[in-house]
C-alpha cells in the first residue's frame, strides 16, 4: 500500500486517501491500548454513555497518542448521543462552540469532550459552506462510518469502542500512524479550504510527533496559506498557543515558516526575520520554553509573546533619542499601533497582552540612566521585574550589544549583600 503511494506521488498522480467502507476492525487482543491508557474520568464518561444505550467511542488524540506510547493531551469521546441528549446524562455538563457545538462534561477537575458524530452537510441551518469553508458543522449522523469521513487526518481516525474494546480503523491510520506519516483524509485541497486551520493542525502534528506530512497533503499548503485570514483571530490564538507551548515550538516555527504559515499569522515579525538578531531573539526564546516545558516548568505565554513582538516594535522606535521627547509616550504610541496590528491576525487576550506591555515598558525603566538607589530598589521590588530583567537578558543574548552593559548592571545589584 505504502509502496503504491510513494509511487503514485513520485508519478505526480492524485493520490488520495478515502474513507474505507468497511473499517480494519482491531480486536482487544490484537492491539495496545488498554483502559489503563484512559482517563478514569473518560472512562467513566465512556460507560455512562455505553449504560445508556448510545455508541461511545474514544477518537482523536487519546487514541493516537495512547498507541504511539505517549501520554494523551486529552480524550475526545463520540457518541450518536445528540448533545442535549448528553446534556440530560451528566450533572454538569455544558454546551460550548456555535461553528461546532460539543458538550463539555465536569468530572473532578476534568473536563472531558463529547461530540456528537457529524454527516455530510446538506446545506442547512445546521451545516453551512460558504466559499468551500464550513462555517458551522452541526449535522449529526448516526453513525460512525459517516464520522469518520469528517475527520481530518487519518492517524485520528481510528476509534477505540467501549463496547468491545477493539478498534476500528476507517482510513488506514494504523499503518501511517507505524510509518510516522501525517495524511489528510479526502481530497487535501477540499479538506482545507473547508478548514483552513487544518494547516496549522498538519504542521503541528509533523512537530509535535515528529513525523513527516505525505507528498499529497503537503503539496497545497504554500499556496493555500492565505486562506487562513478568513479564520476568527480567536480561534488562530488557541492555535499558536498550541503550536507554541506545547514542548515543540522551535520546530513549529520551523515547519510553519517552511509552508509560509508564519507569515500569515505574525506578518510584522516574519518582515523582521532578516535581521539574524531577531532571529535569534526568537529562536532564543523558543528553546527556552521547549526547555521549560521538558521540565515541567512554568511557561508565561506573555514572555513569549513579548519575544515574538519585540523586533517589529524595536523597529517602530527612533533609534536616536531626540531631546526632550518622552520616550515612554513614544513607546506606548508604538506598542498600540503594533497590537492593533498584530490583533487583526492572531488575538491576544487582554492578560496576556498587559503583561506584554509591562515587559517593553521595563526595557525602557531598566535601561535608562540610573536615577539613585532609591528608585533602584524600587524597580527591584516592581510585580514584573523578573520577567523584565529575564527579557533584557534574553536581548543580550540574541546580540543587542547595546544593551549589555545595563543587563550586567542589574544581574550585579541583584547580587548585593
Ligand atoms: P491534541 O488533543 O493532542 O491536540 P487531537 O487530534 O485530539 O490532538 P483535538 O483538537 O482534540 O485534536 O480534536 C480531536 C479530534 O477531532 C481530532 O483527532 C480529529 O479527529 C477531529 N478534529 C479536530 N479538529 C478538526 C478539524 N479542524 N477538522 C477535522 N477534524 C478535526
Ligand atoms: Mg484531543
Amino acid at each position: 500500500m505504502t509502496f503504491i503511494k510513494n509511487l503514485l506521488s513520485y508519478l505526480s498522480l492524485p493520490v488520495q486517501q478515502s474513507i474505507n467502507n468497511k473499517p480494519v476492525y482491531i480486536p482487544r487482543d490484537k492491539h495496545m491500548l488498554s483502559r489503563k491508557n484512559i482517563s478514569p474520568e473518560a472512562l467513566q464518561v465512556l460507560y455512562k454513555l455505553h449504560k445508556s444505550g448510545y455508541k461511545a467511542l474514544l477518537v482523536g488524540g487519546g487514541v493516537r497518542d495512547s498507541l504511539l506510547k505517549r501520554t494523551p493531551k486529552d480524550f475526545d469521546i463520540v457518541t450518536n448521543a445528540h448533545p442535549e441528549q448528553v446534556t440530560s446524562l451528566f450533572r454538569r455538563c455544558r454546551l460550548i462552540g456555535r461553528r461546532f457545538v460539543l458538550a463539555h462534561v465536569y468530572i473532578s477537575k476534568e473536563i472531558i469532550e463529547v461530540a456528537t458524530f457529524r454527516a455530510s452537510h446538506k446545506n442547512n441551518n445546521a451545516g453551512i459552506i460558504q466559499d468551500g469553508r464550513i462555517i458551522r458543522d452541526n449535522v449529526y449522523g448516526k453513525t460512525v462510518d459517516e464520522d469518520a469521513v469528517r475527520r481530518d487526518f487519518t492517524i485520528n481516525a481510528i476509534y477505540y469502542d467501549i463496547s468491545n474494546l477493539s478498534l476500528f480503523d476507517y482510513a488506514n491510520g494504523m499503518e501511517d500512524l507505524n510509518n510516522g506519516v501525517i495524511r489528510l483524509i479526502g481530497d487535501p485541497i477540499q479538506r482545507y479550504k473547508e478548514d483552513p486551520v487544518r494547516m496549522l493542525r498538519a504542521i503541528r502534528f509533523v512537530a509535535k510527533l515528529d513525523f513527516t506530512m505525505a507528498p499529497e497533503t503537503a503539496a497545497p499548503i504554500t499556496d493555500l496559506a492565505n486562506l487562513l485570514k478568513n479564520i476568527p483571530a480567536a480561534r488562530l490564538f488557541e492555535e499558536v498557543q498550541k503550536l507554541f507551548l506545547s514542548g515543540h515550538a522551535v520546530k513549529s516555527l520551523q515547519q510553519m515558516r517552511e509552508y509560509n504559515l508564519f507569515a500569515q499569522l505574525f506578518p510584522l515579525t516574519e518582515s523582521c526575520l532578516n535581521d539574524p538578531i531577531a532571529a535569534r531573539l526568537i529562536q532564543e526564546v523558543l528553546e527556552n520554553t521547549d526547555a521549560r516545558q521538558q521540565n515541567n516548568q512554568t511557561i508565561t505565554a506573555g514572555f513569549l509573546f513579548a519575544a515574538l513582538l519585540w523586533p517589529p516594535l524595536s523597529n517602530l522606535l527612533p533609534k536616536e533619542q531626540a531631546k526632550g521627547v518622552n520616550q515612554q509616550e513614544v513607546l506606548f504610541e508604538a506598542i498600540e499601533y503594533l497590537l492593533k496590528q498584530q490583533q487583526k491576525h492572531v488575538a491576544i487576550p487582554r492578560r496576556i497582552a498587559i503583561l506584554m506591555q509591562e515587559i517593553w515598558l521595563l526595557q525602557l525603566r531598566l535601561t535608562r540612566p540610573r536615577r539613585g538607589k532609591k528608585k533602584n530598589f524600587k524597580l527591584l521590588q516592581h510585580p514584573r521585574f523578573r520577567a523584565g530583567y529575564d527579557f533584557l537578558v534574553l536581548r543580550v543574548k540574541a546580540g543587542e550589544q547595546e544593551v549589555a552593559s545595563e543587563a550586567a548592571w542589574w544581574t550585579k545589584f541583584q547580587q548585593r549583600k
